[in-house]
């Protein structure tokens, strides 16, 4: 059968694999030749304020893979360095191409570069063809009966799943033997991370589709009891698969073909709602662009966040004398990961201890985060602060203390970032500055001395979010 097209590119993104990638298969089912390419983006680039940045090791490891995957073909993946919007048309020139394929990214800046990438290349003549591949849902497709968008959770979901069916998770299995051979553009140089400014560094989740795949299979013994478990920072009890989500390593419905594997139970079911939150936040970004800079709610836009600059720094760098936000904080600072219960412990206090805005709080995560993803981390830190898309009202404050108490009850997980703090047993270590000075002593940690007294008093700060949000 004719093909469509001679030469095309596809375009890769965050959807970094080749198996199971909806514009891949596309492209190589109607394409004689396929250029696969990436562009390490100079507009998101220049904006990281680290050379050290992770997730540029991240993205290097799985270009790698590919690249492995794919040479046994006599293929490569062609990587440039530059603006999209620049580098694409003239690409597109230079090796005669006739269409291009590429994966939808929701975020605004996304959109708006795909949108004049279209528009420049339509101006061309050139095809494009865009394709639905990192949720199950689009924005547009989990809609109230009005055809209004949810903001609500629970009723996004239960109309998530009455829409599924087993033809949502269908596998795209590109014909790679169409990728373009590694000759056929001898000039094109691969980016080196040096040049560009980045340099490798040591990640504890390594990048790349076999990475990926892995983590899935570990997760196979786990997931039963996900329900049990997930909310316990010491355990292994998540999948730990967000920026394989993030980066498209795995594609989103091998992982929900996997829940499926099995008879559905309350391990799976909750897994699954953990997936569809993150297409809910998906979809609340694409609806609400505004999100992005402001309050979902627009009655808290312009609260005036009394905190002190002081207390952020402290809150950074983990010296808060709250010993499980210290410890969330350090461990995010150190491994650019931090579990889904601390995510929520350390916003929190963030916002409804130190009245700090959620915004610098949000940025923070941004810039720290393997798995930063801006919906996400949005829709997270806007649900922790009572400015998003939340049922419950502003005042569900969480104690720092309790959820301590509560969800790290031996301290193994403090202890573990707060190696100071090693020698107070669990009825201390929670709260180490209510300890007697003796027991201090005996603990070789006195606090205020080799551990930071609290900065603010939780009961106090209560106090005063409850009367700043009543205005
Ligand atoms: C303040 C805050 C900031 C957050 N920032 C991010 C972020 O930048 N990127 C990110 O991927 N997640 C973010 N989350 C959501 C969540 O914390 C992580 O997805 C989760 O910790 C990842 O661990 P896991 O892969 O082991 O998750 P699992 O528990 O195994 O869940 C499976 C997948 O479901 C999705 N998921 C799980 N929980 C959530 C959630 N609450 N919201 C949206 N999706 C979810 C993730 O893709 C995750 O990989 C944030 C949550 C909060 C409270």
């Amino acid at each position: 059968m004719e093909k469509k097209h001679k030469r095309s590119i596809c375009w890769l993104r965050r959807d970094l694999r080749v198996s199971d990638n909806a514009a891949l298969y596309h492209a190589t089912q109607d394409s004689e030749e396929v250029f696969l390419i990436f562009v390490f983006d100079k507009n998101i680039l220049d904006k990281l304020p680290d050379s050290k940045d992770k997730r540029i090791t991240f993205i290097w490891q799985c270009l790698e893979d590919i690249n492995e995957t794919i040479s046994s073909l006599g293929s490569r993946m062609f990587t440039f360095y530059g603006t999209p919007t620049e580098l694409i048309p003239q690409l597109v020139d230079d090796l005669g191409i006739e269409a291009i394929y590429f994966n939808r990214d929701y975020e605004p800046y996304a959109i708006n570069r795909d949108k004049q990438v279209t528009e420049s290349l339509r101006g061309k003549n050139i095809a494009v063809h865009s394709f639905k591949d990192m949720v199950i849902f689009e924005g547009a497709e989990v809609l109230k009966d009005d055809g209004s968008p949810y903001t609500v959770y629970t009723p996004y979901s239960k109309k998530w799943k009455s829409r599924f069916s087993s033809q949502n998770v269908e596998c795209y299995v590109p014909n790679l033997k169409t990728l373009a051979k590694e000759n056929k553009y001898p000039n094109c140089n691969p980016v080196i991370l040096n040049d560009i400014g980045f340099k490798l560094e040591d990640i504890i989740f390594p990048g790349g589709e076999f990475q990926a795949k892995q983590k899935l299979h570990d997760f196979y013994d786990s997931i039963d009891s996900y329900h049990e478990n997930r909310d316990f920072p010491f355990l292994n009890g998540t999948s730990g698969l967000s920026v394989h989500f993030r980066f498209g390593t795995i594609s989103i419905r091998e992982a929900i073909r996997f829940i499926y594997d099995k008879p559905m139970n309350r391990g799976r079911e909750i897994w699954l709602n953990e997936i569809i939150w993150r297409e809910f936040y998906q979809s609340i970004l694409y609806h609400f662009p505004y999100v992005e800079r402001e309050s979902f709610k627009k009655e808290y836009k312009t609260l005036d966040w009394p905190g002190e600059m002081d207390h952020f720094h402290l809150w950074c760098r983990g010296e808060t004398g709250y010993p499980i936000v210290d410890a969330a904080m350090r461990c995010l600072n150190s491994t650019g990961w931090m579990h889904n219960r601390l995510r929520m412990i350390a916003a929190s206090f963030l916002v409804k201890d130190l009245l700090i805005d959620w915004r610098l709080g949000e940025r923070y995560f941004a810039e720290k985060l393997l798995d930063y993803d801006l919906a996400s981390n949005n829709g997270g830190w806007q649900w922790c602060a009572s400015t998003g898309v939340d049922a419950q009202p502003y005042f569900r404050i969480f104690n720092p203390y309790l959820q301590s108490k509560k969800f790290d009850p031996e301290g193994e997980f403090i202890k573990k970032w707060c190696p100071e703090l090693s020698g107070y047993n669990s009825k201390w270590i929670h709260t180490p500055h209510l300890a007697t000075s003796l027991e201090m002593n005996f603990s070789q940690c006195v606090v205020g001395k080799d551990y930071p007294l609290p900065v603010v008093e939780h009961a106090k700060q209560k106090d005063l979010v409850l009367k700043l949000f009543r205005g």
